[in-house]
């Protein structure tokens, strides 16, 4: 079996995070660490070993503020080039210029009504160049909603917010909780956001909400999600890719799959998080459990776009969760053959209905558990990966690397060989793989076409077509690949 990760590209992000000030500020850090680590960060208390260093910043009295300043001096000093420091908080609120000012370091503002932006904050800022600052600190209430200091988006990728909130009632989620129910963004906001990122050089926008097939329940007009997406497309003529995340199961409509086969903008890909596969299970965890509307579901989204990426999420080790629910699971996996798969080991969220329930699963189990959907569908996930070979797709540049054979794991290849890391159509950004294209390097951002000759169990391989070659890229022939 190949290996499944390039250490350097697909390590999992870590975040260090101090919070200064009163209880208020403690339960916002909370927030964002819950939010982080469902995103995949992992905590670290060493600021030289993070991603992203955060300070919640408290600016109540002068002491508390210099306090606050000095924290952020001191980090933006030692800050390395891949670190991105964020400012969030009271102080960031109130007295955001006096902290660039102060700090120049400090790559974003994060206020305190936007704490729960922190992930596409994070995913932003690491996306994004070095010296690109970043501000969200106004009301997402009042429409008023983030603005890029410094416009652009290097990567190319950027995520356009729907909804906030959520009506579901998931028993192991403390979402709902702190971020209330349903909030649709009046369309007219989201498409002039949109308008605005893709002048600004986005070539993808990644619709993102807690639930996005709800959009528009909360105003009456449920289903309305086709629609918005016709209306995106329409307004951005420019756009490349519109991809959509979080499709909740039983909100995919015969319309939804219809405006995604038939608007070519829209990726045949969808991310639904199912969460399990056995309807015992699912019926704890308050879900719907209905197994025969995923396969009828599936089967019309496929039939409709025989190309479809299919992305899902799943816990494993929900409380009760019997061995035979377990293997039910893992059944419904091969039976449904996902393209992409996230699985977590459950945790239990204080203030949600699971952290209560009986039988709570022991850690050991839950770890040989996650090992075993793994390793199920690393083998469909490679199987999967193996039919891209010989086609031919458009990327978007993530950007670039240079081969160094322990760094690139899976891959050998001539040390100080340049690889493109890029993207298709089958990969979102962050959570999926990548195609690598090892050759000269192409700018983040940019487009090209490959032709995919190779599959690893996560990611593809491919070579710039020949019309690449001739329009001045600076092309080597592909190397030859052993996947060890
Ligand atoms: S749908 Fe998602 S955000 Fe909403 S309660 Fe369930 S898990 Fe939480």
């Amino acid at each position: 079996m190949p290996k499944s990760k390039h250490q350097p590209i697909h390590r999992q992000p870590a975040y260090y995070l101090l919070t200064l000030g009163c209880p208020k500020n403690l339960v916002d850090s909370e927030g964002m660490a819950m939010l982080l680590q469902r995103d995949g960060y992992r905590a670290t208390a060493d600021p030289d070993r993070a991603d992203v260093l955060i300070v919640n910043t408290c600016g109540f009295l002068d002491a508390a503020k210099e306090e606050s300043i000095a924290t952020l001096q001191e980090l933006a000093a030692g800050k390395q080039r891949h670190q991105r420091l964020v400012a969030a908080g009271c102080l960031a609120q109130r007295n955001g210029d006096e902290i660039v000012r102060r700090v120049p370091g400090v790559d974003a503002l994060l206020g305190t009504r936007r704490w729960m932006e922190i992930v596409p904050l994070a995913t932003q800022l690491r996306a994004g160049r070095r010296g690109e600052r970043y501000a969200l600190l106004g009301d997402p209430e009042a429409g008023d909603d983030g603005v890029v200091l410094r416009p652009g988006t290097p990567s190319g990728s950027a995520y356009l917010k729907i909804s906030d909130g959520c009506n579901a009632p998931c028993a192991f989620c403390s979402i709902p909780t702190f971020k209330g129910k349903l909030r649709s963004r009046p369309a007219a906001a989201i498409l002039d956001e949109a308008a605005r990122l893709v002048q600004g050089g986005a070539r993808e926008l990644v619709i993102v909400a807690q639930d996005s097939t709800d959009y528009g329940r909360d105003r009456g007009e449920p289903d309305s999600l086709p629609q918005l997406l016709a209306a995106l497309c329409r307004r951005t003529p420019d756009l490349r890719w519109l991809r959509l995340m979080y499709a909740y199961p039983g909100h995919v409509s015969d319309r939804l799959i219809e405006v995604m086969a038939s608007e070519p903008q829209i990726l045949h890909y969808l991310d639904m998080p199912l969460q399990h596969g056995h309807p015992d299970t699912l019926r704890r965890m308050r879900r719907p459990s209905s197994s025969a509307w995923v396969y009828r579901t599936v089967d019309k989204l496929r039939a409709a776009m025989p190309d479809l990426a299919l992305r899902s999420t799943f816990i494993v080790g929900f409380p009760g969760e019997t061995e035979a629910e377990f293997q039910g699971l893992l059944d419904f996996v091969q039976a449904v053959q996902f393209d992409k798969l996230g699985v977590f080991k459950f945790s239990a969220e204080p203030d949600t209905p699971a952290f209560e329930l009986p039988d709570q699963v022991a850690e050991e189990v839950k770890e040989e558990r996650w090992h075993r959907v793994m390793a199920a569908q690393q083998s469909i996930s490679l199987e999967r990966n193996q039919a891209q070979v010989g086609r031919r797709l458009e990327v978007l540049v993530e950007g670039s690397g240079q081969v160094d054979g322990q760094e690139m794991g899976g891959l050998t290849l001539p040390s100080g060989q340049p690889v493109t890391l890029a993207r298709s159509y089958r990969d979102a950004p962050e959570v999926d793989g990548l195609v690598l294209v090892p050759g000269r390097t192409l700018p983040a951002g940019q487009m090209a076409t490959v032709t995919i000759s190779g599959a690893l169990a996560y990611d593809l391989v491919g070579e710039l077509t020949p019309e690449m070659q001739t329009t001045g890229l600076d092309f080597q022939p592909a190397v030859e690949l052993t996947l060890i």
